[in-house]
This record gives C-alpha cells, sequence and structure tokens, in this order.
C-alpha cells in the first residue's frame, strides 16, 4: 500500500481495492466441509467461506504491488442500490435473519450469522464503488474485494454462500449512473446463476459465464447454467452460459476467451466490463474440479485488460466471487493482478510460477465441450 486505507475515493494508483475488515466479521457455520454436521465426522470444520480467503488477497496485494496499490473502504450499498435487485420482502428477511443471529438457511451449504447483512451491504457497496471508479474515467483498475460473494445471490433469495447480488447491483448502479451497457464476464468455476435471474430477460447486461455442468437442485437453486438457458424476450442471446468439463485448465480457458468471450464482449460493445472474479477454478480448489493456475489467471487478467481497453475505454472493474483453498487463492489473485497490471513479480522461492499445479488438463475433452458451446450461441453471435 502506498497509503492508509482512505475513503477519500480520490486514488490515481495503478490498482485500487475497495475493502472494509467489516467483511471479515461474517462467518457460516461450521460442518462437514461446506455442508451440515454430521455424526460421521467427529471434527466440523471451518466453513469453506472463511475469512482468511480475503485476508490472503489483502497480503497479496500488499506484498505483490507495494507501490502500485491503494485501498479504499467502501459506503455500504443503500437499502435504494439493493433493491434495484433485489426484493424488498427478501432483504427485510436477511436483515431479520442475521438480526436474529443467523445460523444455516435450511439444509443448504449457506449460512448467515450476525454480521452478515452489514458485511453483505458493504460488499455491495465495494462492488457499486468499483464500477463507478471505472464508469468515471479514473484512472487504474478498481478491485473489489468482496465478501461475501455475490453471483449466486439471486433477487427474491440468499444461495451459494451469496446473500446480495454484488455484481448485479454494481450493473444496475451503472445503468442507473448513464452506462447504456453492461458485460459481466464470470470465470468463477461455478454458474453466475444468481446474475442470470437477475438479468435473464434484459439486453442491457451480457452476462458470459464459463462454469462447470451444474444441475439445479430444488427451490433453492433452479437454475441449470446449460447453454439452453441463453435468455427469454428482450434477453434472448445476452446470457451466454458455457459449461466447461472437470480439468478445464489453462489451455481451455484461453481458448474460451479466444472463440467465445472477446468475440461476443466485442460485438456486444459494452460501456463498462465487470469481473466476476472469482479464483476457484483454481488447480486444487477443493469446491472446484478444474486446473487454471497463476499463469493461466495472469492470462485471464491480462485478456479481460485488454479487451476493456479495446470496447469499453479502459472502464473495468473486478469483483471478488469464489476461491476456497486459501493458500492457492494468493497464488491465483496474484496472476489475475499481474495480468491486469501487466506487472510480474518474481516472488521470492517461487519466482513466477503456480507451486500447485500439477495435473494435466484432458484437452479433446475440453475442445469437444468449448465445440459444443460455440455451436450453440453461434445462433446469436458472430462466433466459430
Ligand atoms: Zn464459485
Amino acid at each position: 500500500m502506498t497509503d492508509e486505507p482512505t475513503t477519500d475515493g480520490g486514488s490515481d494508483a495503478d490498482l485500487t481495492v475497495y475493502w472494509h475488515d467489516r467483511m471479515l466479521d461474517h462467518e457460516q457455520p461450521a460442518g462437514a466441509f461446506k455442508h451440515p454436521s454430521t455424526p460421521i465426522v467427529a471434527a466440523d470444520e471451518t466453513h469453506p467461506d472463511r475469512r482468511e480467503r480475503v485476508e490472503n488477497v489483502v497480503a497479496t496485494v500488499e506484498h505483490g504491488f507495494p507501490e502500485e496499490s491503494r485501498f479504499v473502504e467502501p459506503e455500504r450499498a443503500s437499502r435504494e442500490t439493493i433493491e434495484r435487485v433485489h426484493d424488498a420482502e427478501y432483504v427485510d428477511w436477511l436483515e431479520g435473519f442475521c438480526a436474529d443471529g443467523g445460523g444455516r438457511i435450511g439444509r443448504t451449504t449457506t449460512g448467515a450469522n450476525e454480521a452478515t447483512y452489514d458485511a453483505a451491504r458493504v460488499a455491495a457497496g465495494a462492488a457499486v464503488a468499483a464500477a463507478d471508479h471505472a464508469l468515471s474515467g479514473r484512472p487504474g483498475v478498481p478491485y473489489a474485494l468482496c465478501r461475501p460473494s455475490g453471483h449466486h445471490a439471486q433477487p427474491t433469495q440468499a444461495d451459494g454462500f451469496c446473500f446480495l447480488n454484488n455484481a448485479a447491483v454494481a450493473a444496475e448502479d451503472a445503468l442507473a449512473s448513464g452506462a447504456d451497457r453492461v458485460a459481466i464476464v464470470d470465470w468463477d468455476v461455478h454458474h453466475g446463476n444468481g446474475t442470470q435471474e437477475a438479468f435473464y430477460d434484459r439486453d442491457d447486461v451480457l452476462l458470459v459465464s464459463a462454469h462447470h455442468d451444474h444441475g439445479s437442485w430444488s427451490e433453492y437453486h433452479p437454475q441449470e447454467g446449460s447453454l439452453e438457458e441463453d435468455g427469454e424476450g428482450d434477453g434472448t442471446g445476452y446470457t451466454v452460459n458455457v459449461p466447461l468439463p472437470p480439468g478445464t485448465g489453462d489451455r481451455g480457458y484461453e481458448r474460451l476467451f479466444d472463440e467465445v468471450v472477446e468475440p461476443i464482449v466485442r460485438s456486444y460493445d459494452p460501456d463498462l466490463v465487470l469481473v466476476s472474479a472469482g479464483q476457484d477454478a483454481g488447480t486444487v480448489d477443493p469446491n472446484g474440479r478444474n486446473l487454471v493456475t497463476r499463469g493461466g489467471f495472469r492470462t485471464l487478467g491480462s485478456r479481460v485488460r485488454d479487451l476493456s481497453r479495446e470496447v469499453a475505454d479502459d472502464r473495468l472493474a473486478l469483483i471478488q466471487e469464489g476461491g476456497y483453498q486459501p493458500s492457492h487463492l494468493s497464488f491465483a489473485t496474484l496472476g489475475v493482478l499481474e495480468g491486469v497490471l501487466d506487472r510480474l513479480v518474481d516472488l521470492e522461492g517461487y519466482g513466477h510460477d503456480d507451486p500447485m499445479g500439477w495435473l494435466d488438463e484432458p484437452t479433446e475433452l475440453v475442445d469437444e465441450w468449448l465445440d459444443e458451446a460455440i455451436d450453440h450461441h453461434r445462433a446469436h453471435w458472430p462466433i466459430e
């Protein structure tokens, strides 16, 4: 950091991190990994959305980019801003649930404590601040270091460790501030189902989500993330789902950008590019089965920066989503930021490498799935 945290928002640093340590107070219930406790597991473990995730990312920024970065405390998102995406009844429920101490929501993998509603408002505020930063043309890349994450949160319910949809709230705020079109690139390994739900019948927000094949389950997670879920009405074609097989790695994601993300976003011509940047496609992530390394994330960061320069006057904002192996999340996020800032960090003892990337990618399988996605989406977009 070049300065202590500040609220002035006037940073001209290369990287402005919107961050507040209030987001550390949110906790989800311990159990059998992310699931409820069971007698066959003697020792409950901390929920995978643990505070160390983002504490590590703060250290990654401080150590990796001490001269280039600055931390800024965001305002909490207002009720009006949140209700551009979420139903008032749901927000009331969430506030009350947390005020009563929270707990696990049914037998889902998601739970809250008394700090969760406030932390979620801070996280949504961080995303809004990052989008405002980008839209206003201030220099440098804004990065909302959000916890809890947002992309599974639907307008009427929490889902997948998420309560308020930070990216969707930021997109709505950008539209209210004068943007005509916002593109959301979601590279989190899970489907951005809440974001999809928020904009499914609209053409003013494009969602491109690459993720594991993900079936729906119960009333908590009705969206599937399939190719066929590609929008409806005015939104037909503006939801672009790209299911990827287990084992997709650096090469597969590069092809995804070459042949899907870049031509589609270029054709859409947005005023702002938001990235739902979950690094749980990282190799060894316990909530994903993909193999992206620090080098692969470096490529993603670089590609998305170049793309936003080309199509949106460099108006780019990163919004943190998942990433659950706390140590690897640091290496992965270091890669993203190296790519975005075009700086290579020579990390003592590690150099430019990822110490956890050792599995090979099943390239034929990955190509088959990508071919299928391209074949589907060419009905709406100039891809081949
Ligand atoms: Zn995820």
